[in-house]
């Protein structure tokens, strides 16, 4: 299969030159926080480390860690590395609770964004002759502006149709000939469901890429949402703290996602530990931006669990590829003992005849320990159907889990509809735990 590669350069560089561009980026990066972030200098200061001591990239293992925590300790803007009067752009996570994360750019950080922008979305098979629905929500969240400048960097023509109204998608998706989906992967789903009640199968939507992410999803996800809408369904993986969308994206082969590794050095550790992993060692994904300006990032602890490969992929890129994440350290529930994530739920839902993949897991306390109850809905044709055929389907569920995960769960099957649908990142766990 020929790929259009956007910066073949640097996309394709050998392991050797990109140890040497990586290493003199690091240094200039150390360099920079040291001087002008008072948060980054006390660290450094604190293991004994200046921007001389700095050889090359091999050291990052040295450095202290940057957390979300830190982040919010300096609140909004002290992790900044620029002056206010640089920063063109602002953008911020959502922040369930307390504070919001405030991210920065400089007119630089959004060419580079734009940048990494475009070998993403042109790994993902967009070209000047998509056309390219972005469903993404545009604003503070990430997503929307930053694949919408990734898509036009490339000549792509975009349609920044924004999250919700989803009659509507499907109308300018049908009228605009629209070849590209940008979305989460619930929000296409949804989508692909509600064509689907409008009486319309793949052959009747022109979409044949999907560029998917921002929330975990499961293999199963993938193969239903491909089945309904005909498109290639690519994962798409970043985060504001590191810039937002971008960071990495599947390539049309999809073994991994390609992440760009010039500007977002990886690495694995174990999250007790904090030691570091081997490669195609599972462990928490810990990404160092060097080259934004505004908020470089030390090695970021994400949380996201994942495992990473640098073998060749059939694309001809060298950059190495992050396997599909299994979820995020605090999503990971612990029931009994067991460690959960809701992506094996959602693999075992997928897998089930008779129910939906409309699911909500909900936590509480039962006799002082966690307890899980997993809200599934049924399918339109099970719902009227005699008792004992939905009480097996409870059971067959259950058991599923039970043999599967390993814990108990409670199933309640819920009428067709009535869970909440996505327009962004689902929201899969609600948690009504006494004691936590
Ligand atoms: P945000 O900063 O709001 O964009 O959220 C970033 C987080 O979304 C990441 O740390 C991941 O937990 C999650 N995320 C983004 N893309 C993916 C993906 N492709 N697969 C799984 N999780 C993802
Ligand atoms: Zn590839």
């Amino acid at each position: 299969m020929k790929v259009n590669i956007w910066n073949e350069k640097a996309e394709t560089m050998s392991r050797d030159e990109l140890h040497h561009v990586q290493s003199l980026r690091f240094k200039d990066m150390v360099w920079r926080i040291y001087h002008n972030v008072p948060f980054y200098r006390q660290a450094l200061d604190e293991k004994g480390i200046t921007p001389s001591d700095i050889k090359d990239i091999d050291d990052l293992k040295y450095m202290p860690f940057t957390t979300k925590t830190d982040l919010r300790d300096n609140y909004p803007k002290g992790l900044f590395a620029v002056p206010d009067k640089e920063v063109v752009r602002i953008h911020a996570s959502s922040g369930t609770t307390g504070k919001p994360t405030v991210v920065g750019y400089t007119k630089n950080d959004l060419e580079l964004w734009s940048e990494v922008g475009a070998r993403s979305v042109m790994s993902a098979g967009v070209t000047q002759d998509s056309i390219v629905q972005n469903s993404l929500g545009y604003g503070l969240f990430t997503g929307g502006l930053g694949l919408h400048y990734a898509a036009e960097k490339v000549g792509a023509q975009v349609i920044p149709m924004g999250g919700g109204n989803t009659q509507k998608q499907i109308m300018m998706m049908k009228d605009f000939n629209s070849t590209v989906l940008i979305a989460t992967p619930s929000y296409a789903l949804h989508l692909a469901d509600v064509m689907e009640e409008m009486g319309m199968g793949p052959d009747d939507i022109p979409l044949k890429t999907g560029v998917l992410g921002a929330e975990p999803w499961s293999e199963e996800m993938k193969i239903a949402i491909e089945s309904k809408t005909g498109m290639q369904a690519i994962n798409s993986y970043g985060m504001s703290e590191l810039i937002g969308p971008c960071v990495a994206m599947e390539c049309v082969h999809q073994t991994g996602m390609h992440i760009w590794e010039d500007h977002f050095v990886p690495q694995i550790i174990d999250p007790v530990t904090g030691e570091l992993l081997e490669e195609g060692q599972t462990g928490e994904l810990v990404v160092t931006a060097m080259t934004k300006e505004c908020l470089p990032m030390l090695r970021y602890r994400t949380k996201d669990i994942a495992s990473i490969t640098t073998e060749k992929c059939s694309c001809g890129r060298t950059m190495a590829r992050i396997k599909r994440l299994s979820g995020r350290t605090d999503d990971m529930m612990i029931i009994r003992g067991v460690n959960v994530f809701p992506s094996q739920i959602e693999s075992i839902i997928f897998e089930v005849q008779g129910v939906e993949p409309y699911y909500q897991l909900v936590l509480s306390t039962a006799n002082g320990m966690t307890a899980l109850e997993v809200k599934v809905e049924v399918s339109p044709e099970y719902f009227n159907d005699d008792i004992r055929r939905l009480t097996s389907l409870r059971e067959e569920i259950g058991n599923r889990i039970k043999t599967f995960i390993g814990i108990s769960a409670k199933i309640t099957l819920c009428e067709p509809k009535s869970l909440p649908r996505s327009e962004g990142k689902a929201v899969r766990v609600i948690d009504q735990r006494t004691i936590k």
